[in-house]
This record gives C-alpha cells, sequence and structure tokens, in this order.
C-alpha cells in the first residue's frame, strides 16, 4: 500500500484496523504532505505506528536533473521515479508566484501529432503519490512554495483519473499542502466522458481543453481522441459541465500556419463554442522534430487574435517561457533516454 497516495480518513482506517489510535494518522498525514517528508523513522510516530507502517511503500521520486532557462526564471525538470522511468515537469515563475506543469502519466496513448510525450505510447499511469511528489521534490529542493498546478506534463491527466481527483483533493487538504482548487487547472485533450465524470464530481478546478482544430476531419488528422469523442461529443460534455459547474472552460488552440489560422477556422470555433462560458489561449506552435509544420510569425498571430476578438471571444496569446530549454512536452525525456 502507497501510505502517501492515502486520504486522511483512510489512513486513520488503517491505524484502527490495526490496533492503533487514530490520531496516529494525523501525525503521518502532517509529516507526508504538511513537512513533505519521507524519513517516517525520523517522524514523531510511536515505536508500535512505526513497526505497523515498516512493510508499506512510502513512495519516492527524484528530481534526475534541472535545466535553468538562459532568458527568464523557468525550469525544466526531469523527475525519475522509483522504476527508473523519466517524467517531466515545468516550474514557471510569474509576478503571482510558481507555477508548476505536473506530468500525470509516464508516456501517454492519445498520439496527438504534434506531442513527443505519446511518441512511444503509454508506459503506465502516475499514482497520486508521484504527482505529489513532483510538488513537493522542487518545493523542498529550491526552498520555495509553489502556488498554481497544471496538469500538462506528460500524459492525459482524465486518463487517469483516479489518480488525478485523488492527487487534486490531496493537494487541497488543508492538513496538507492546502492549495486552492481555484489554483488547478485540467488540461485534457477532451474524453468527452471523462469530463462528464468531471462535472459530476464538480470541484472548482479550471478546466482546459486542448481544442487546436475546428472541424472533425481536421481534428481527427491532428488528435486521434477526436475519432472516439468527436468535436458534437465534445460540445455536448462541456455544455454540461459549463451547466453543473458554471466554470469558464478554456481553450487552447496551438496556431498552425496554413492549418488552422484562417477565417474557417474563426468561423466553425464560432459555432462550436456556442453556449459555452469560454475564453481562447493561442499558443505559438513550438516545433518538434517529428512535427515540422510551420509556426505562424507575430503577424499571423495577432490576425487570427483580432478575428476571434471581432466575433465575442476573449483572447489571450500564451506568453513563451522558457524557449531554449522546454520546447514541447516531452521531448526533453525523449532526449536524455536515446543519448
Ligand atoms: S498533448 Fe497531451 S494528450 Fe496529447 S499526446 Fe501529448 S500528453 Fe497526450
Amino acid at each position: 500500500m502507497e501510505l502517501n497516495s492515502l486520504y486522511l480518513d483512510e489512513l486513520r482506517e488503517f491505524f484502527k484496523e490495526r490496533g492503533e489510535k487514530a490520531f496516529r494518522a494525523n501525525q503521518l498525514f502532517t509529516f507526508l504532505h504538511e513537512k513533505k517528508r519521507k524519513d517516517i523513522e525520523n517522524s514523531n510516530l510511536s515505536k508500535n505506528a512505526l513497526e505497523i507502517i515498516k512493510c508499506e511503500d512510502v513512495v519516492e521520486t527524484k528530481i534526475f536533473k534541472i535545466f535553468d532557462s538562459k532568458l527568464d526564471e523557468t525550469k525544466k525538470i526531469l523527475f525519475k521515479l522509483w522504476d527508473n522511468n523519466l517524467i517531466e515537469g515545468v516550474l514557471m515563475k510569474y509576478k503571482h508566484g510558481y507555477s508548476q506543469c505536473i506530468s500525470t502519466q509516464v508516456g501517454c496513448r492519445m498520439g496527438c501529432d504534434f506531442c513527443a510525450s505519446t511518441k512511444d505510447g503509454l508506459v503506465r499511469n502516475l499514482t497520486a503519490a508521484e504527482m505529489l511528489n513532483q510538488v513537493y521534490e522542487i518545493e523542498n529542493t529550491l526552498n520555495i512554495n509553489v502556488s498554481n498546478f497544471i496538469l500538462m506534463g506528460s500524459g492525459e491527466p482524465l486518463d487517469n483519473f483516479d489518480e488525478v481527483i485523488r492527487f487534486i483533493k490531496l493537494l487541497h487538504d488543508k492538513k496538507g499542502h492546502n492549495t486552492s482548487y481555484r489554483n488547478i487547472t485540467i488540461s485534457t485533450c477532451g474524453i468527452a466522458d471523462r469530463i462528464i465524470d468531471l462535472a459530476n464530481i464538480n470541484l472548482p478546478i479550471n478546466l482546459a481543453i486542448s481544442l487546436h482544430q475546428t472541424n472533425d476531419i481536421d481534428r481527427s488528422n491532428l488528435m486521434p481522441v477526436n475519432k472516439k469523442y468527436n468535436l458534437s461529443k465534445l460540445r455536448d460534455s462541456l455544455i454540461y459541465y459549463s451547466e453543473k459547474t458554471n466554470n469558464r472552460i478554456t481553450f487552447e488552440y496551438t496556431l498552425i500556419k496554413n492549418q488552422n489560422d484562417g477565417i474557417k477556422n474563426v468561423e466553425e470555433l464560432k459555432s462550436f463554442a456556442k453556449g459555452i462560458k469560454c475564453h481562447i489561449n493561442l499558443i505559438p506552435l513550438n516545433p518538434i522534430d517529428e512535427f515540422d509544420e510551420k509556426r505562424p510569425n507575430n503577424q499571423e498571430i495577432n490576425h487570427f487574435k483580432n478575428m476571434l476578438e471581432e466575433k465575442g471571444f476573449n483572447v489571450t496569446t500564451r506568453r513563451e517561457l522558457g524557449k531554449d530549454i522546454s520546447a514541447s512536452c516531452g521531448q526533453l525525456r525523449r532526449s536524455v533516454e536515446v543519448n
């Protein structure tokens, strides 16, 4: 059993079932999630409590390497998991504080054409503890507090639904990291059934959809998930999500020159987003070896932004941080593993 993936009430039950006082659970939970430590032998747990947990796991994740941008304060981090798999994270510094991009799987099976994380398919899901470890290791190593979290590293968060929800609830726990739900964003390629599940849980987190194309033919070519959950199914799930949660949804839209930056796309986007409280975040394409389409220049990006705004959309263009180190999701892990 992975002790650092358990909720406090599950830990209480664990100790109670083994004849220990339930308050030992509070001690252990605080040690793991507030103090962010794993050397349980040095905690204030009694000998008996230590004996009870000695055969259980407290899963560790180590920082393998940190890459510092020379252009800004962005850092790209490679984490090594207990089984030697590598995952990536990004730490960005904004005026309001630090924001960290979290990986939820090793690899990904979604097959998006522009993404390096999926080139070797899905290796395995991460546990909630392995997601929390990415946060705690960075905070402990750099002696910082991170306030915003985006589940947008390698992996599709909604393809690892239960562990991701567990991670989010543990991160939010007042006796642990105490992160506001409002500061957590799930970014998904659009698994409509899981979006409905997420709406039903109704956590006040942020939801971002990697949209990138505006009609089924082009989106299916770019993102195979669209073959199963086409834009109509995705739209239905988002309407349901909007009505149930009243949250604004962000559409992430990577601009690819001459492929999704025309007036036709603006029209299609308008009809797709009708009735959905949304915001569009434009992302200038970050080319990777396997995907050599051209990236639009600033003038072309602004032109597309203006066309959207004329249709009444609220639009931002993502600031490019760590341009010299980040490349796109999954590239760093692949380059280290290949070399
Ligand atoms: S963009 Fe996200 S969902 Fe798509 S393949 Fe990459 S990690 Fe998976």
